[in-house]
């Protein structure tokens, strides 16, 4: 795709590093508000905020402000977006999901229903490039690097042409509070900021610079680094035969698992999606114990786990959906003879009865 158009250049192309144009040669829709807010405005003021946090006195209480709305945003993406509503592992009481759709509006990562449908096409069609929405492989120029950045957060500037059967669901639509959260979408990023201003009289501007822009900033990344890092690098769940997850590129890397609260046992996500736990392994069957099949070994820390555990003893969720003790990989996943990509395009990814009936885009 050349820069030059009549004999000018094509200012948005050069800038856009390409970004602009989708696998198969068709120009991407850029998203203004999207590159403004989180290609501009966000890292610029978190930018400063990491400036600050090394040239200005920061006592204790502002960094434990920052960490506590860190975790709250986070929970509002990873328990309520993810778990709840993307993938229905439990039912949640009216309350719990109130708070659950504040604190996700506060993460500054879209509505609720724009980040489901997203994920769920994510899941449908996981790296398979001009499809999944944010798959690494999208584009394999340098070294790889360019679709790590694609998957990090580049493709959140462009507009997503979801697919047929991915632009409405019908749990979503008839969701009053999830219809609500859209609209009150704009007034929770104003809150996102709100909140810190509050201690300006004890932190100054650093509240909203390091406890608003940069926290945001932070989670954003560790978010980030789902999509890109853990379909990436890491280790590929195994099933009760010790065969991995080939399906698609999805990896169990711990440091993700760490920063986002649990996220990053991503491989075990893609393999069994409907399980609120991710942070896990199965047992070997007998059979492959004595063939001498390895285990998985390794700690998978799942924060959002330990929380939904919290929950329910506490009677805010129930009916959890409770990991199974052994898992067999369909074998048409491990086909080793088709290439991965191809191979995943012929699994269909069972979903949650509440989003088999769409509606019509
Ligand atoms: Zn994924
Ligand atoms: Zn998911």
């Amino acid at each position: 795709m050349s820069a030059l158009v009549k004999g000018r250049r094509d200012w948005p192309a050069v800038l856009s590093l390409g970004f602009n144009i989708d696998p198969s040669g068709k120009r991407r829709k850029p998203v203004p508000i999207s590159i403004v807010t989180l290609g501009i405005l966000l890292p610029g003021f978190a930018m400063w905020g990491l400036y600050r946090a090394f040239t200005t006195p920061t006592g204790i209480g502002l960094w434990v402000l920052a960490a506590a709305l860190y975790v709250f945003t986070m929970f509002g993406v990873t328990l309520g977006n993810h778990r709840y509503w993307t993938h229905r592992g439990f039912e949640a009481r009216f309350p719990l999901r109130v708070v659950l759709a504040v604190a996700s509006g506060m993460s500054m990562e879209g509505d609720i229903q724009g980040w489901v449908l997203n994920h769920r096409a994510h899941h449908r069609f996981s790296d398979v490039a001009g499809k999944d929405p944010h798959s690494p492989y999208e584009y394999p120029g340098w070294r790889g690097y360019k679709g790590l950045l694609w998957a990090q957060g580049v493709w959140l500037f462009f507009r997503y042409e979801r697919p047929p059967g991915y632009a409405v669901h019908r749990d979503l639509a008839q969701d009053r509070l999830v219809q609500w959260q859209r609209r009150a979408f704009p007034f929770l990023v104003v809150a996102n900021f709100g909140v810190p201003l509050a201690f300006y009289p004890l932190y100054g501007w650093n509240s909203v610079l390091i406890a608003g822009a940069l926290r945001t900033a932070a989670l954003m990344t560790a978010t980030g680094f789902v999509n890109s890092v853990c379909h990436k690098w890491g280790h590929r769940a195994k099933d009760s035969r010790g065969h991995e997850y080939r399906a698609d590129d999805s990896r169990n890397n711990f440091f993700v698992a760490v920063v986002a609260g649990g996220e990053g046992n991503h491989s075990w996500h893609h393999a069994d999606p409907g399980c609120p736990r991710h942070g896990r392994r199965v047992a070997l069957d007998a059979e492959a114990a004595a063939a001498g099949v390895k285990p998985e070994r390794g700690w998978h820390p799942d924060a959002t786990w330990r929380l939904i555990q919290l929950l329910a003893m506490l009677g805010l969720i129930r009916n959890v959906k409770q990991p199974k003790a052994t898992i067999y990989f369909a074998d048409k996943q491990l086909v080793p003879s088709l290439p991965l990509r191809q191979t995943h395009r012929e699994w269909h990814m069972s979903e949650p009865a509440e989003t088999q009936e769409l509606l019509a885009s």
